[in-house]
């Protein structure tokens, strides 16, 4: 027990911590070119806004929240996802007084969700999410889900489909509800035990059902874009003229329908395929009702959540080695009695910028050298006696052997020289 962390967690260890901070920087940097300014909210929310916000007749809401009191008697919930939180910041802080849209992004949120864990499934992932308030038209739309698909393809992620939909609005769901409940209805009997619950709660749920038998079952279910009222069909119409003059390729997709109940018009997925099927890294749309279920404000918004686990999964599966950060630039190694002209000269390298380290553990200088090679470090520095006495450091390139002594001064230029070369 002591030992072993909770069942759908991950520890992120110090050697593979570098692949997180690559992608993460480059999640930054993508965010950041549209105009995305990064949000930090809280682990934890008050309950009722996840009720109010995910809607409670989701999956996530119904079986998968970590939901707990504390010492205060309120109900507490750790976030099971991204969006109801940033709407909740956005309100608290009347950020729409402010000029619109107010865009963010949120990077290495932790999300708590009671699942199953499997591959690719875990109770807490971590999700970049990226939210745009207060812009209707569906330019913005197309813009995180470019954002969403270049990224990946920046990172190497290959075989990735695009895939939108639109479930319409308010106006024009209901009469589909109906027709897709006619449509079911007949069909109950075979249904999972969860869709003939779905039927009566979210009838739309049924749709996005990982069960091959309903998946059979609804492929010639009635399509919500044939009921799509005039607005929300020119907004998908929109969408798809801006992604096709950004040359995309895509593919419209009736089935996706998300399991959040906030949704309204566009809602897409990026999903690649796997040797164990297919893997969404990343899902969104537009949810103009909700800030208004939450607040007062009606406010359109859009946004979409990426789940960093399900990103590395992909580059590990597809092979693809992330640029490793160096952990030590120069290991100083040193004999006995000069240890602390090493540890001089390590603080020296330190505050020069250069990433260095000397032994901790009373090694002989053997030792030192077989440590410093486990480092990976490819210089390394030698103080023996002659060195400490003239005042000198010895360096030596691991890669070639290539030695060179140098003063202590010297140094910093010294490794500059070694690491041109
Ligand atoms: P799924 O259909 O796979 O259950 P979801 O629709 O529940 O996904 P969202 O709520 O849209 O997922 O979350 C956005 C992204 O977060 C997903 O596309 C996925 O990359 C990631 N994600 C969701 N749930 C998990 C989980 N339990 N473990 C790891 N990553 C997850
Ligand atoms: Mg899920």
């Amino acid at each position: 027990m002591l030992t072993q962390a909770p069942r759908g967690t991950r520890d992120v260890l110090p050697a593979d911590s570098y692949r997180w901070q690559f992608i993460e920087n480059k999640m930054r940097a993508a965010a950041a070119l549209a105009g995305y300014r990064e949000v930090r909210t809280p682990v934890f929310e008050h309950t009722e806004l996840f009720l109010r916000g995910v809607g409670d007749t989701t999956d996530i809401v119904q079986k998968e929240m970590y939901t707990f009191e504390d010492k205060g008697k309120r109900s507490i919930t750790l976030k099971p996802e991204g969006t109801a939180g940033a709407v909740r910041c956005f309100l608290e802080h009347n950020l729409y007084a402010e000029p619109l849209p107010c865009k963010m992004y949120y990077l290495n949120s932790p999300i708590f969700r009671y699942e199953n864990p499997q591959s690719g499934r875990l109770r807490e992932h971590h999700q970049f999410g990226m939210e745009c308030f207060g812009a209707k038209e569906a330019t913005v739309d197309a813009e995180l889900i470019l954002l969403a698909y270049h990224l990946l393809q920046d990172l190497g992620i290959g075989n990735l489909s695009v895939e939108i939909n639109s479930i319409g609005c308010p106006k024009c769901r209901p009469l589909y509800h109906t027709r897709l409940k006619e449509f079911l209805s007949d069909r109950m009997d075979k249904l999972c035990v969860t869709c003939r619950e779905r039927f009566d709660r979210n009838p739309l749920r049924v749709l996005d059902c990982k069960e091959r038998t309903c998946q059979e079952l609804t492929k010639d279910a009635p399509s919500m874009l044939d009921l799509l009222c005039d607005e929300c069909r020119e907004h998908f119409e929109q969408l798809k003229a801006c992604l096709d003059q950004a040359g995309i390729p895509y593919r419209v997709n009736a089935r996706i329908v998300r399991g959040l109940d906030y949704y309204t018009k566009t809602v897409f997925e990026l999903v690649t395929k796997t040797e164990a099927g297919n893997l969404t890294v990343c899902g969104g749309g537009r949810y103009d009702n909700l800030v208004e279920q939450i607040g007062e404000q009606s406010i359109p918004a859009v946004g979409f959540g990426m789940g960093l686990e399900r990103v590395l999964m992909l580059l590990d599966s597809e092979g693809i080695e992330l640029p490793k950060t160096l952990w030590y630039q120069v290991f100083v190694t040193y004999m006995g009695e000069n240890r602390p002209s090493a540890f001089a000269l390590v603080q020296q390298l330190r505050k020069a910028g250069i990433r260095a380290d000397l032994d901790h553990c009373g090694r002989s200088l053997k030792a030192q050298f077989k440590y410093a090679n486990k480092t990976g470090a490819p210089i390394t520095a030698v103080i023996g006696d002659e060195e400490a006495a003239n005042g000198t450091v010895k360096l030596k390139r691991m890669t070639d052997g290539e030695e060179k002594t140098i003063a202590i001064e010297e140094v910093y230029e010294a490794v500059k020289e070694m690491e041109r070369r």
